[in-house]
């Protein structure tokens, strides 16, 4: 009998190559589609296969995961690091780009590739991920730098590894005193929702408290994504005092229309889960045809801003080429007019006159 648990019995049932999935949909071309696959590997959970429908080309769960020969079209502006992850890394597997908190690739193995993922360079190849050398330069690193009080685990997806082996990150970054919070980046409550066991949720509630809390940002794109079992998985993360929150990106043709992200977002919000950033696409190396031009963002995020509830509403943002930063996207409300005039536009698009006090 295995002594496997449910969610690595479905990892090990994942659709990993190109004739695994021609049993759900017909490809033309399956030379081609291997091609796709050297430069991004393929997976596609049990979970996630069976809330696309393989009858509609467009079904945007399908396009966010099966391999597509767009792939192989390279834009001159797209980039092998789009944000910059190794320009700021000042030892292996960490980032270092803003003065408080520090990212480090735990793995860069997924349950699901996303087709669109701007790591896809990394996520991509068979790497091990840090060595017990590499773990313990980080700690020093940590410890050397006591301005960092957070720690954002990510890769790859995190929450692929064991409980014993996320033990000992928890364990190694615990002991920073410095450090309050711990950040897991995550897909796995969408792919792989049998992962959050019971298990899972004591290891956590045994590496955070009332001060030095854990929080999950998990990665949903579509309500489509939002089944039964993904709010279950979220619920006990929420019941744990788990803090999740959600971001993904704008993608072409899966959730580049308002009616969808409103759909999103206020689901998000139902379920507990705090929509928190809408991401402008980086410009990673063949996902040119997942890019939606940032004008169109702002507008359907400005069309979103008086009609969805405030606590469900994220910010659109963008992470700028070359490791220099994230900055909001967004539509100007404001125009001064004279020193303490203003016209202001309100959310249904009428003009407002402020007068500000004089001094
Ligand atoms: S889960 Fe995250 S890191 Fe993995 S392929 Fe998807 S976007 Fe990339």
């Amino acid at each position: 009998m295995s002594n496997l648990e449910s969610w690595q019995i479905e990892l090990q049932n994942c659709v990993r190559t190109v004739d695994e999935l021609e049993k759900y949909l017909p490809i033309e071309n399956k030379d081609r589609m291997r091609e796709v696959l050297v430069n991004m590997r393929l997976s596609i959970t049990p979970h996630t296969l069976k809330l696309i429908d393989f009858t509609n080309p467009n079904d945007p769960i399908l396009l966010m995961c099966v391999p597509q020969e767009k792939e192989l079209r390279f834009s001159p502006e797209e980039l092998v690091d789009p944000i910059g992850d190794e320009t700021k890394s000042p030892i292996p597997f960490l980032t270092h780009r803003y003065p408080d908190r520090v990212l480090i690739y735990a793995t860069f193995f997924c349950s699901l590739f996303c087709r669109f993922c701007f790591r896809r360079s990394k996520t991509g190849e068979a790497n091990p991920g840090p060595s017990i050398e590499d773990r313990d330069r980080i700690v020093e690193y940590l410890r050397s730098h006591p301005e960092v009080d957070e720690v954002i685990l990510t890769g790859g997806d995190p929450l692929t590894l064991l409980d014993s082996q996320l033990e000992d990150w928890f364990t190694r970054i615990r002991s920073v005193e410095s450090i309050h919070r711990i950040r897991i980046h995550t897909r796995v409550p969408v792919n792989l929702p049998s992962r959050i066991t019971d298990a899972f949720i004591v290891l956590v509630q045994k590496y955070s408290d009332a001060t030095h809390p854990i929080y999950i940002v998990t990665h949903f794109n579509h309500p489509n994504e939002i089944a039964p079992e993904n709010i279950i998985a979220i619920a006990k993360l929420v019941d744990a005092g788990v803090v999740v929150r959600n971001q993904g990106p704008l993608l072409r043709g899966i959730n580049d229309d308002p009616i969808i992200l409103e759909q999103l977002f206020k689901r998000l919000a139902d379920i507990r889960v705090v929509p928190y950033y809408l991401h402008q696409l980086d410009l990673a190396k063949g996902t040119n045809h997942f890019r939606v031009p940032i004008n169109r963002g702002i507008e359907i995020m400005r069309e979103l801003q008086g009609r969805v509830t405030g606590i469900a509403l994220p910010r659109f943002v963008l992470d700028l080429p070359e490791g220099k930063g994230k900055v909001p996207l967004i539509h100007s409300y404001t125009q001064k007019q004279t020193d303490s005039d203003w016209e202001i536009e309100s959310p249904f698009g009428e003009v407002v006159n402020y007068r500000e006090p004089e001094c």
